[in-house]
């Protein structure tokens, strides 16, 4: 995988520009440079996790908290009633392209199903 975690962590930091719409102590969520939907937004947390293989006991607060915050936001974007994509990419067989856990929120439109 490529070694591109900095991006997001600079986005934190708010060292590189993007249109953050929502954060907290834990997470923080923004528009996706590349909208595949009328609403594409990425939730991730603070501090650095890989990829999901590194949810641990000690911190599935964060992941369950991205997942809340998510469905959150697709009510404030109203929609939540027509529905969304939750999408999690893991490694190279999933097709994660940034090596910094994220979550992506899709809705807006309708999208295809995978199976
Ligand atoms: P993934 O394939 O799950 O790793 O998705 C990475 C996502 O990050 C893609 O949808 C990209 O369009 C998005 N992305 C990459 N760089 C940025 C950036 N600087 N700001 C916002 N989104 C980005």
């Amino acid at each position: 995988m490529k070694n591109n975690h900095l991006i997001f962590k600079k986005i934190i930091k708010k060292e590189i520009p993007a249109k953050i719409i929502y954060e907290d102590k834990l997470i923080t969520a923004f528009e996706d440079i590349k909208p595949k939907a009328p609403v594409h937004i990425l939730i991730i947390p603070n501090i650095f996790i890989e990829t999901s293989n590194e949810i641990n006991k000690k911190n599935k607060y964060i992941f369950s908290h991205m997942f809340y915050i998510a469905i959150k936001i697709a009510k404030k974007k109203k929609i939540s009633q027509d529905g969304y994509k939750i999408i999690l990419n893991c490694n190279k067989n999933g097709g994660q392209e940034i090596n910094y856990l994220h979550i992506h929120l899709l809705g807006g439109k309708k999208l295809k199903a995978l199976y």
